[in-house]
């Protein structure tokens, strides 16, 4: 551990810089770095995330030196403000602020106000001229400091409802309800000071211990409990789901405290130097006048718009900080364009300010939603802020999904019944059941069921249920609440500020509209709009081809990247959608899935039942025209461009019913015993189907089946050929894990394709390659290349038999692995590359050793998932194949692979 442990920073002057996350946490870095750049800071300084880790591993004990260096810090910082902590004439008071690595936005604690005890009350009024002020302060202390330091640091777990803060804020209510007030600050001195002892004797009464009235231990009390956050419960869920490492630690921002809270030319807010929400570059803010910071995310009153361009329905009527105090503003908009300069990415700032003059508190890399990291990485290029290069980094290729939103169709949301209107937080549309708590979200979802999660406002303790849930609706908050911003960054629909909803999380009720709605009930958002409908309303999808920003950012990626980008489609419509999100051709078309129609599942089970090779050929025959239908609308819509076709590969007893109801149908419907269907199942029954007869030994034992389709495929190229349409077959053989089986399978299917050609008289090129899906495809492939035309990896099946994990049993114990961490990832939604990668980079060495040039593939699901596109881009394949939804996040995906 280093020796120094304590950064300061203030006055135009810092100990560390913006580079050094790592040490100084994100806040604690950028407050250096804004306090270099002549930013007016409140003085402060930052204790190491080290710290942090050591203080985790050593049982809550700190660094000898620290003491030390955090008193020298604490000097400088004095010396500037001209007073001194603990002072009963003239008190410093601080703040005590987390700050990880990364933003994780009200996952840790933040305490204001430290410093105020019964000796530094007196002097502070006197210095601030308001004992209604300082009582203010004061009861916020109470409040945070015995909820987190007294309370969740102390591994308290209360019931719902009935922690310290939660009472606390009870108490305060009864206090405005009996006089009348409507919002806090409708409570004066005398009320407060009132308040204040309640607050103390309630956290005698609950947490058995007195609320310290020692200043010191305060600070230390606070510092050890945001130490102590890092492993709270809603942050370590938050790590989970954003994949941040449990070993980071965060570190402490202790902090000259400057207030909102002093009078009507105080004021405190929060803002983005381009909207977060349609990435438009104008500056972006709301405030509230005579609040803390907390005030204003946590939505007890309306916020204030910053300037005229962010008023919002509910701020219309309400001044803004533009005209309101525009000395302020203007300094504020100058800071705006400085921070863009300087870190040439949109910023989320809070400021505060005190007296008529404004500090910053905090510049980060601002959130936002796919719609606007498009729109700004766009036009920050464009303005030449960025390079091309560096646009097309900016956005994270999942964030694509959100351009590609479900919105609600417009024609039935006309005929909806609206419910209530709030501030649109989170775009697109969202439909599902209502349910109240986090808690409920997540178990209905694992069920499978669609929800929405209504809360009057949600915490961070709530964002596992937020996870799970189609979309988010609250009564309470703004655009910068704590639900608006999570669900931002998420891109999930998401409606807040909903003041006219009246929810009972207990009773699991909400009432609207005199209406009253239940757990279970459908509601329908817009999260565009902001819009709440009653039921169930359907869902369009998404048009990105009228967002020119994605057009554009689309063209970039598409020079860049080296990767083709295919898709996985078994239909002309599901083709003709990916080849509207770009695809380049097809990379897998499933046959099997073609058998399961009503018009062929039942010649598919008279091929299956026929007991010798004549019974299923007259079978297949009845097949093969249907097959060639199926084919003539893939090569028409994908006219021009690839089409690899995989011949039938799952094992048969898939096509036959298991239960005895169906079975006695199908009897009947085949004229047939039922005893004859049950023998039939009982002889196709497999110990393990996935490792038995299907792939090419199908093809290999029933080689009638790969000629009727080889059959159906060249038909039907020769067919839409001769109408102009320009077709390139390449037919698929699946589960290949020999050369002799491939070499099998190529004969029959160039016989076939070549007999089909000479009669129809036409001339059309086509080829025959293998799935390499068996690792033993994969080590000798240099064998299976002397047949193979091309490769395509079949990484499902792949890591299936190199981990020896079934794809349909591993559920089982793949979460609790995930859990436990016994592996990293999922390696079924993302390349294991250590181990599967192995393999699949020998295939691709050995296999272009016997063939250079050969033609190089990837077909598994993960061939749409980013960070498997980048490790194909660097195994140096041809292309991936993914699914129609997921192309353009191949594209984007293959493009920063190119750039990296
Ligand atoms: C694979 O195994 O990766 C593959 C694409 O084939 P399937 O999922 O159909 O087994
Ligand atoms: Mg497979």
């Amino acid at each position: 551990m280093a020796e120094k442990q304590v950064y300061f920073f203030g006055d135009g002057k810092a100990d560390g810089n913006a580079k050094m996350k790592e040490l100084l946490g994100g806040k604690g870095a950028n407050l250096a770095e804004m306090s270099k750049l002549d930013i007016p800071v409140p003085p402060g300084f930052t204790i190491t995330t080290e710290v942090c880790t050591h203080f985790m591993k050593i049982g809550g004990n700190y660094p000898k030196e620290l003491e030390g260096q955090v008193e020298a810090a604490s000097k400088k910082v004095e010396k500037i403000m001209n007073s001194r902590f603990g002072n009963p004439e003239n008190p410093l008071l601080f703040s005590v602020r987390s700050g990880a690595r990364s933003s994780m936005p009200g996952m840790m604690e933040t305490i204001l106000n430290i410093g105020l005890t019964s000796a530094t009350i007196p002097g502070l009024i006197a210095k601030s001229g308001s004992e209604r002020f300082v009582y203010d302060s004061y009861r916020r202390l109470i409040m945070m400091y015995s909820d987190v330091v007294m309370e969740k640091a102390a591994g308290i777990e209360p019931k719902e409802g009935m922690g310290i803060r939660h009472q606390l804020e009870h108490e305060m209510q009864k206090l405005k309800d009996a006089k009348g007030a409507k919002i806090d600050t409708d409570l004066d001195a005398d009320d407060l000071k009132k308040l204040v002892d309640i607050f103390k004797k309630k956290v005698k009464q609950i947490l058995k211990k007195d609320f310290p009235d020692d200043h010191n231990e305060q600070l230390w009390g606070a510092i050890g409990a945001v130490f102590r956050s890092w492993n709270g419960k809603r942050a370590v869920s938050y790590r989970r789901i954003e994949g941040i490492p449990d070993e980071w630690g965060t570190a402490v921002n202790v902090q000259t405290m400057v207030f909102g809270n002093m009078g009507t030319n105080c004021a405190t807010g929060v803002a983005f130097t381009r909207d977060p929400a349609t990435g438009e570059n104008k500056f972006y803010g709301e405030f509230l006048v005579n609040a803390q910071g907390e005030d204003v995310v946590a939505g007890i009153r309306t916020p204030q718009a910053i300037n005229e361009v962010s008023k919002t329905k509910a701020s219309k009527h309400l001044p803004s900080l533009e005209k309101l105090m525009p000395a302020c503003y203007k300094q504020l908009a100058q800071i705006r364009t400085k921070l863009e300069k300087h870190y040439r990415d949109m910023q989320d700032i809070e400021f505060t300010i005190q007296d008529g003059k404004l500090f910053m508190l905090q510049t980060r890399v601002g959130k936002r939603n796919g719609v606007a990291a498009v729109r700004m990485a766009i036009e920050m290029c464009e303005k030449r802020l960025i390079s091309k290069e560096e646009a097309l980094l900016r956005v994270r290729p999942e964030q694509l999904d959100e351009l590609l939103h479900p919105m609600l169709d417009p024609k039935e949301e006309k005929k909806a019944q609206q419910l209530a209107g709030g501030l649109p937080a989170g775009p697109g549309g969202g439909i599902g059941q209502i349910v109240f708590t986090a808690d409920d979200a997540e178990a209905w979802a694992k069920q499978g069921k669609k929800v929405i999660l209504v809360r009057n406002e949600t915490s961070p303790e709530d964002v596992h249920g937020m996870k799970a849930a189609q979309a988010i609706l609250t009564a309470m908050g703004g655009m910068t609440s704590h639900a608006a911003l999570v669900a931002r960054g998420w891109g999930k629909c998401c409606i807040v500020g909903c003041g006219a909803l009246n929810i009972s999380a207990t009773k699991k009720v909400m009432a609207v509209k005199g209406k009253e709605l239940h757990e279970g009930d459908w509601i329908s958002l817009n999260g565009t709009k902001g819009v709440v409908y009653d039921g169930k309303i359907g869902l369009l999808p998404a048009d990105p081809q009228k967002n020119v920003h994605y057009k554009k950012l689309m063209g970039w990626a598409d020079k860049i990247r080296r990767l083709n980008v295919r898709t996985n489609a078994d239909n002309p419509q599901d083709a003709r959608t990916a080849r509207n999100f770009g695809a380049e051709g097809i990379g897998l078309c499933r046959t099997e899935h073609m058998f399961f129609g009503p018009d062929r599942i039942a010649a598919m089970r008279q091929m299956i039942l026929a007991d010798d090779e004549a019974g299923r050929k007259q079978a297949l025959k009845k097949l093969l025209p249907l097959q060639r239908r199926d084919f003539i609308g893939i090569f028409k819509a994908m006219d021009g461009l690839p089409v690899t076709i995989r011949t039938l590969d799952p094992p048969l007893h898939e096509f036959l019913p298991n239960d005895k109801a169906s079975q006695k149908e199908m009897a009947e419907q085949m004229g047939v015993t039922v005893e004859a269907i049950k023998d039939k199942v009982q002889s196709l029954h497999e110990a393990n189907p996935m490792l038995g007869h299907r792939g090419c030994r199908l093809g290999i034992t029933y080689p009638e089946i790969t000629a009727m389709q080889v059959q159906a495929i060249i038909e039907a190229a020769c067919q839409v050929a001769k109408k102009g349409v320009k077709v390139h077959p390449e037919i698929m053989i699946p589960l290949v894990g020999t050369k002799a089986e491939l070499e099998n399978q190529k004969k029959v299917a160039v016989e076939t394709a070549e007999k089909v050609l000479q009669k129809a008289g036409v001339k059309i090129k086509y080829m025959v390659g293998t799935m390499i899906e068996i690792p033993r495809a994969a080590l000798t492939a240099d064998q299976v290349a002397e047949v193979a035309e091309f490769f395509s990896f079949g990484t499902n099946d792949l890591t299936q038999m190199t981990f020896g994990y079934s794809r349909d049993d591993a559920g089982k114990f793949l979460p609790y692995y995930l859990k436990n961490k016994i592996l990293s990832a999922d390696p079924f939604q993302t390349l294991d590359q250590q181990g599967v990668g192995q393999l699949v980079q020998l295939g691709i060495q050995r296999g272009r050793a016997t063939r250079k040039d050969l033609k190089v593939g990837i077909c598994g699901e993960h061939g749409g998932d980013p960070k498997s596109v980048e490790f194909c881009h660097r195994v140096g394949m041809n292309y991936v194949s993914c699914s129609p939804f997921r192309v353009p996040i191949a594209r984007l995906a293959a493009a920063q692979a190119a750039v990296r």
